[in-house]
């Protein structure tokens, strides 16, 4: 099933046809022994993408499901969260967090910029905070956060390190094993869905959860939820053949391939390429003559916010690249109608983001604003080639 439409948005991304061809086998059981080797396989795949000896849990639900199911089994009502927000997606635990009843303090950092681990120092020397929430990728802005900075700072004082990955999962590192400079500095939990730099269509809920994130729920007398807590789930990841809900059997399917096509590619070089194509579109893009909006040290590999020309009109811009197949996302908030979000993760070549940068060029000309696009189009390919080794 050939993709017509180029999907360039911050997710949903373009779906593979052997993850098309997977969501549309044979619906099982979701006790048949050969579906839970199935689902075993993707979540052993799951786990060691992000490199934990802890436990992975994936089921149905959206990202925003998984931001909640990631705070219901760590923070008891009651408990403090800091949020580390560098967007809209930062801003939304806010709201989870009330809806649980955490008490939530936020650091948000002003559009475009990150948040000094200074300042997560100060909330947190306050003392009593139980977890921190930092977003990896923020597909309103386009920042990615410093983890090398981020993680070492959150474990000094002892809060769990609970990592928004939507949006970067798969594209980015993301190692739950790794240490941080001393020797238990981890991230503790990552939470992330199926629709962006995994590739497979929205629907599925992913979270990690590292030893130290196991333990808090341990200690935890209930979580304020029955679907979402783990104590639920634990004994049907070990054995998927067992029942506590039903599994969205297809939506496994798909996202076992994509395990597998991650697998094949090899992590690493995944991570390499993601960072080769963001530096490459941005390259690109400031070739003709437009800006992004984060700057170059803190811009997400995945997604780029990229600002117009003085004078485009966004809605007339985005319906032309539409009729010529080309979805991009529009900016959010105060962003809005300033520029469009363009999407670069997950299972693409490199002629999909040729082809976007060609029809994006010729637009701009056809709205009066000429551009070389083949001249873009040559910065994409040798900018990429520079960083992919
Ligand atoms: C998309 C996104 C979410 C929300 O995911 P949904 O699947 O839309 O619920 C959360 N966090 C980040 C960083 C995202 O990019």
């Amino acid at each position: 099933m050939p993709n017509k439409e180029m999907l360039l948005i911050p997710g949903p991304t373009p779906v593979v046809d052997e993850i098309y061809e997977a969501l549309s086998r044979e619906t099982m059981s979701h006790t048949d022994m050969r579906f839970a080797g199935i689902f075993s396989e993707a979540l052993a795949q799951t786990r060691k993408m992000f490199n934990t000896d802890g436990e992975v849990f994936v089921i149905a639900g959206s990202g925003t499901l998984a931001m909640e199911m990631a705070l219901a089994n760590t923070v008891a009502r009651g408990e403090k969260l800091l949020i580390v927000s560098h967007g809209y997606f930062g801003d939304r635990f806010i709201g989870v967090a009330k809806a649980l009843g955490i008490e939530a303090e936020v650091l948000a950092a002003e559009w475009g910029k990150q948040i000094e681990p200074s300042q997560i120092e100060e909330k947190l020397q306050q003392g009593g905070y139980k977890a921190v929430t930092v977003t990896h990728a923020d597909t309103s802005t386009g920042v990615a956060a410093n983890l090398d900075k981020v993680v070492p700072t959150v474990k000094k004082y002892g809060a769990l390190f609970i990592l928004d990955g939507v949006c970067a999962s798969g594209g980015l590192e993301e190692d739950m094993g790794k240490a941080y400079g001393t020797d238990d500095y981890k991230i503790d939990v990552v939470l992330t869905a199926s629709q962006k730099a995994i590739g497979v269509p929205p629907g599925l809920a992913i979270v990690a959860f590292g030893p130290k994130a196991l333990e808090s729920r341990a200690k935890m007398d209930g979580v304020n939820s029955y679907y979402m807590d783990i104590n639920n789930w634990s004994p049907v990841m070990k054995e998927p053949q067992k029942y506590f809900a039903t599994h969205p059997i297809n939506m496994i399917y798909g996202y076992a391939e994509a395990m597998k096509i991650i697998a094949a590619e090899g992590t690493a070089a995944r991570y390499r390429r993601h960072a080769a194509i963001g530096k490459a579109i941005r390259a690109a893009v400031r070739s003709m003559g437009m800006n992004i909006f984060a700057a170059e040290e803190v811009a997400a590999p995945t997604l780029s916010c990229i600002l117009y020309p003085e004078g485009v009109n966004d809605a007339e811009f985005r319906a032309v690249l539409a009729k010529k197949g080309l979805i991009v996302a529009g900016l959010l908030a105060s962003l809005a109608g300033k520029g469009f979000r363009l999407g670069h993760m997950g299972n693409t070549t490199n002629d999909i983001f040729c082809k976007a940068l060609e029809i994006i060029g010729e637009t701009l000309g056809e709205m009066g604003f000429p551009v070389d696009s083949a001249k873009a189009v040559q910065v994409f390919k040798d900018v990429f080639t520079e960083n992919n080794k």
